[in-house]
């Protein structure tokens, strides 16, 4: 079997490729490879949040990167609604209905920084610059909410057009206008590339089949990285793996949340949120831990966090509910934390991953873009902004910071986390010397690398748990890229 186009990768972001490709051209043969039971898959387990301006921290503004990122952000928030259409315009008879949450709440616990408050400021600033409906709300009447004594949210924000889709059904949704738009299936993985000279001429597939293919996207979520690793060194930036664990909860007490609710965006981490499933059931998440590879499960100590955190501060009594489900996925991070979209570096090689916390949101947007590209022609508006060019896939890491600035922020982070779960110090001693300890240990991680680079707060506690082997390719692989013209 031969094919126009073969995508690595069955989640929300390789089928919403397949579905888009084939919408614009019914012509194109269009392959999936990807395991049914999709093993580690970021988009079985996510929330599915579908926020833009709730994703908002005093860092949005800041870099060009970051501006491109929520540039994108709000063009997938206006793509959505159609696109539930257009999935189930595509499935015709065998449609599958995708519950759409309206609403999120964003909430400050009572434990906060400096951090948690400049993020809800930069939500208020950003709508109203761009015109995005919000209502300030007070955060000691919300009725459903009931923190636990003494954790009561100090400040809350209403966004009435940012929600939530279900992550499951969507998938469903997606498998099921792969499927009316005639998108080959294939239950496999991929091996390897299979390269001629400076181009990808397809895939060969773990059980010894080659694939040929005039295009390849990968769109494998954090497993990317293995086929990073087969392409010449400083080709694409190392993948890193966000491991995320999630639980669908039965209300015994209270109320469900009628929305989304979540706390904001912070240094390093991805908040707590509580999203509606429907029937009383809801999606309790989520942890953040990112490690240079997949872990063999979601860390104790971290899940513990979660479930404290979201049970003070979020409502006490979750912590009645029925464990359902539990959750447990990967999300795909680059070194510099932007996501890896486009062209990459071999001729009929392109990306579409690297896409961290927000993947699911964005994933009409990424699709149209790369539909755009391989019905060979970007869609009008990206051209017109050059939306897609700082993402290219080939590029040497976003650095966002100076070095200082990455170790500084290494020691905010781990400040945060620390009064989150409850620190409290005597009145002689302040926070400094746990600042100080981190500095340290950022600065010896920075060492450790021998790359003169300034990365994000949770990719250098990624190097600080790595083993020396698997820095020295990670710190190889950036010296290549940093080498390259
Ligand atoms: C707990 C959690 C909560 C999240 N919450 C949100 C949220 O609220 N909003 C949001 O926008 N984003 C959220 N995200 C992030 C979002 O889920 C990801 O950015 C997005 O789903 C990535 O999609 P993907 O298709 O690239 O990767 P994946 O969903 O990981 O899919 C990759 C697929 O490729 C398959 N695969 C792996 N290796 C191979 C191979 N060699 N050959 C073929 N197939 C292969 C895997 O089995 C998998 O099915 C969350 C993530 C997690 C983990």
């Amino acid at each position: 079997m031969t094919a126009d186009v073969v995508i690595v990768g069955n989640g929300v972001l390789g089928l919403s490729v397949a579905v888009e490709t084939a919408l614009r051209d019914p012509a194109l043969r269009i392959a999936v490879v990807g395991p049914q039971a999709r093993p580690g898959s970021a988009s079985v387990a996510a929330g599915a949040m579908l926020n833009c301006f709730a994703e908002v921290t005093r860092r949005t503004g800041e870099h060009p990167a970051s501006r491109a990122k929520f540039a994108l952000a709000r063009e997938a928030a206006r793509l959505w609604p159609g696109w539930l259409d257009r999935l189930a315009e595509a499935a015709g008879a065998g449609a599958v209905p995708v519950r759409h949450a309206r609403g999120t709440l964003v909430v400050l616990g009572a434990r906060t920084t400096a951090d948690g408050a400049g993020s809800m400021r930069a939500i208020r600033a950003a709508a109203e610059e761009h015109g995005e409906p919000f209502e300030d709300v007070d955060p000691y009447d919300i009725g459903f909410l009931e923190a636990e004594a003494g954790e009561q949210p100090v400040d809350a924000l209403y966004l009435a057009d940012e929600g939530a889709v279900d992550a499951r059904q969507l998938l469903a949704a997606l498998d099921a206008a792969a499927a009316g738009r005639g998108v080959i299936r294939i239950a496999d993985e991929v091996a390897s590339l299979v390269t001629d000279e400076d181009a990808v001429t397809g895939v060969r597939l773990s059980s010894g089949t080659a694939l040929p293919a005039g295009a390849v996207v990968l769109a494998a979520g954090a497993a990317t990285g293995r086929l990073i690793g087969q392409l010449p060194p400083g080709s694409v930036q190392p993948m890193l793996s966000g491991a995320g664990v999630a639980l669908e909860t039965e209300r015994v007490r209270g109320e469900a949340v009628p929305y989304v609710v979540r706390t904001p965006t912070l240094v390093g981490g991805c908040g707590l949120h509580a999203v509606p499933l429907g029937d009383g059931t809801e999606y309790v998440g989520a942890t953040n831990h990112v490690s240079f590879d997949a872990p063999a499960g979601p860390r104790l100590g971290i899940v513990q966090a979660l479930l404290s955190g979201c049970v003070a501060q979020l409502d006490r009594n979750i912590a009645f509910s029925a464990v359902r489900h539990w959750h447990h996925g990967m999300r795909p991070v680059t070194w510099d934390t932007f996501p890896l979209l486009g062209h990459g570096p071999l001729r009929g090689l392109y990306f579409a991953t690297g896409t961290y916390r927000d993947g699911f949101h964005g994933s009409p947007a990424i699709a149209r873009h790369l539909a755009g590209l391989l019905t060979g022609g970007a869609a009008p508006e990206d051209e017109k902004n050059d939306l897609y060019a700082v993402f290219a896939p080939g590029r040497k890491p976003v650095e966002t910071m100076t070095a200082d600035d990455a170790v500084e922020r290494f020691a905010e982070m781990a400040v945060h986390v620390a009064v989150e779960r409850g620190m409290r110090l005597p009145h002689f001693l302040d926070a400094e010397p746990i600042a100080a300890a981190c500095r340290q240990l950022a600065h010896t991680c920075m060492e450790l690398l021998g790359v003169p680079v300034a990365p994000a707060p949770e990719i250098l506690h990624a190097v600080s748990e790595a083993g020396a082997e698997r820095i020295r390719q990670v710190a190889d692989s950036l010296r290549a890229l940093r080498r390259r013209d």
